[in-house]
This record gives C-alpha cells, structure tokens and sequence, in this order.
C-alpha cells in the first residue's frame, strides 16, 4: 500500500509529505481504510508502528465531512489517553496534520491549568485531546459539551485502565475493558501488529 490508496486529498498529502514518510507503516495500510470506511476498530501495536497517524489521519477527514453535516459547538473528536506526556504528543501530531484544514486542537490533562484549559475549550476545537479524569471536570463544569462527538479513540487503553482510571469503571480490568469493549463498540474489526 502507498498513501495514494488512502484517497486522502491534496491538503492532507501536504502534510504527510511534509513529515517525509515514504511509505504507509503497517498499522496504518490496515487500520486507516477500515477506519476511514466508519467501522469500529480495536488496533493492537506496538508504541513506533505509527499507530497515532493512523488514527489521526481518518479522523481528519471524518471531522471535514462532519463539520458540514453538523455545525455548531463542542469538539466532533475525542482522543482518551493515560497520561500528561502521551497527551502533548498526540495534541502535537493533531496540530501537525490538523494544519492541512486548519482544525484546531486541545490537549487537556490532569496537573494542568483548569483555568486556561477551560478557557481553551470555550475557544472552540474540532478535537479534544485528554486524560479522562480531566476531561469529566471539564464537562462537569460546562467547560465544554460533548454532543457532537461522532469520533472517539482510547489510545493506550490497556494502560490507561491499569493505572487506576479502572476506579472510573472499577477493578478486575482486563475483563472489565472486554467488557467495555463490547459495549460501546459496534462490531469492531480487530487489527493486530
Ligand atoms: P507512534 O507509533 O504513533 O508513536 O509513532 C512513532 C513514530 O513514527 C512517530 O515519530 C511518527 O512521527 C513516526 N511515523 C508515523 N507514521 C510514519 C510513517 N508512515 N513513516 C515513517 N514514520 C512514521
């Protein structure tokens, strides 16, 4: 697979240009049309397989045809991640390839400013990028609605879940993110790296 089968446009290919990679990896020739088709996915690799691309890259384009469908306010995606650090990263890359349609972003996570993070919020941003618990402060206190969320990814998740957010949800977590899993996802396809 090259990049030219993603279908992506010249805005995005500017920008992926820009980043000099040459070629798809291989999470991303699998999870990007699944994710680009509006399927669930669960994506199983390895921190440096270019998992965050692929899952920034289709969200991209599912906020372009949403912002149409759907006007209004509140970010259309949501990135859940463990911690502070993977939070900056993935706001970063969003920022990076965002540029290609001018979306904007923001990172909110526990330890930072409630203050100038709400005050972000209410700017406006297509995405949302945070630690969980952060994020239901925010949402408590009417920083921000999540109405218009129609792309949702949990990165880390696994992580995520044995750091103790598993008090959001409680213990025994490796059966309770199965669980969860299927839950709220509709028939996902599995891709393992
Ligand atoms: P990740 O697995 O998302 O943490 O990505 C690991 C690194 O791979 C990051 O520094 C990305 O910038 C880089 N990367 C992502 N996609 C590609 C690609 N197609 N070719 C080369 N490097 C990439």
């Amino acid at each position: 697979t090259s990049f030219a089968h993603f279908g992506f446009d010249e805005q995005l290919m500017h920008q992926i240009r820009k980043s000099e990679y040459t070629q798809p990896t291989p999470i991303q020739c699998q999870g990007v049309p699944i994710a680009l088709s509006g399927r669930d996915m669960i994506g199983i690799a390895k921190t440096g397989s270019g998992k965050t691309a692929a899952f920034i890259w289709p969200m991209l384009v599912h906020i372009m045809d949403q912002k149409e469908l759907e006007p209004g306010e509140g970010p259309i995606a949501v990135i859940v991640c463990p911690t502070r650090e993977l939070c900056q990263q993935i706001h970063a890359e969003c920022k990076r390839f965002g540029k290609a349609y001018s979306l904007r972003s923001v990172a909110v996570y526990g330890g930072g400013s409630m203050w100038e993070q709400a005050k972000a919020l209410q700017d406006g941003a297509e995405i949302v990028v945070c630690t969980p618990g952060r994020l239901i402060d925010h949402v408590k206190k009417k920083a921000t609605s999540l109405q218009r969320v129609t792309y949702l990814v949990f990165d880390e998740a696994d992580r995520m879940f044995d750091m103790g957010f598993a008090l959001l949800f409680s213990a025994t977590f490796r059966k309770k993110i199965e669980r969860l899993a299927r839950d709220i996802l509709i028939d996902p396809i599995r891709v393992v790296q």
